[in-house]
């Protein structure tokens, strides 16, 4: 088999940023993948909730990648309106694609907490992993991600195309100092977050005044 596979970045877009954007964009043209889907949680198990409605979050997406024929975004998760957890998304990816490799893309750090995750072993069965590095945050040696890491680690794109999951990608690109909380607090400083996200995003993050309070 040889398909190419289906990218599906998660996370709490809160708000989405250039780091996001940019490593999926590299990602899709690195591994030939079909598109990329960015999927905003309902609920984070693992991030502190917010204030921000989801609708907002769902919507400054929608603005970041309309004009992208390759990223594109679901409101799957947040149509459940659960706690948002990744296996069971993937279930749901796996069992709409049953033929397709899928290929669940995370930043280096959610990727050290991944053993945390619920149902992780099944994660990992049903699609591939491709981790971005992110500045600040290294495997520590002997840690539990460092072990699966070396247990399933590829750095073959066929290997990713050929297999419905299974393997870990470590995707090499310069990564972007940039992250949703850096932006939130610049807001709240009322310092301008020009050039960090799409300026569709910052102009809605004035119009409804997102972050203007610390969070
Ligand atoms: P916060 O600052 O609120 O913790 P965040 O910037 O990490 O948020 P999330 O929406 O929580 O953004 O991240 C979603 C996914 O994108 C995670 O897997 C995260 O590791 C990854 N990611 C976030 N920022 C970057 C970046 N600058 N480069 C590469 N990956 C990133």
């Amino acid at each position: 088999m040889s398909t190419k596979p289906i990218g599906i970045m998660g996370g709490t877009f809160n708000p989405v940023h250039h780091g996001h954007l940019r490593s999926a964009l590299d990602i899709s043209d690195a591994l030939s993948l079909t598109n990329v889907i960015l999927m905003p949680t309902y609920m984070s198990p693992h991030k502190a909730s917010n204030n921000i409605d989801t609708t907002h979050r769902l919507a400054m997406l929608k603005l970041a990648v309309q004009e992208s024929p390759v990223l594109q975004t679901s409101d799957y998760e947040i149509k459940r309106q659960q706690v948002s957890y990744t296996a069971q998304t993937i279930d749901y990816f796996r069992a709409e694609h049953p033929q397709t490799p899928l290929c669940f893309l995370m930043g280096m750090d959610s990727f050290m907490h991944f053993t945390t995750w619920h149902r992780w072993q099944d994660i990992l069965k049903q699609c591939h992993l491709v981790i971005s590095p992110r500045p600040g945050y290294e495997i520590a040696a002997n840690s539990d991600a460092a072990k699966l890491l070396a247990a399933h680690q590829t750095s073959s794109v066929e290997s990713l195309h050929r297999a419905l999951g299974g393997f870990i990608f470590l995707h090499h690109a310069h990564p972007l100092s940039i992250s949703s909380s850096g932006i939130r607090d610049l807001q709240s400083n009322k310092q301008p977050i020009t050039f960090l996200t799409p300026p569709r995003v910052e102009a809605y993050i004035n119009t409804h005044q997102l972050y203007s309070a610390p969070i």
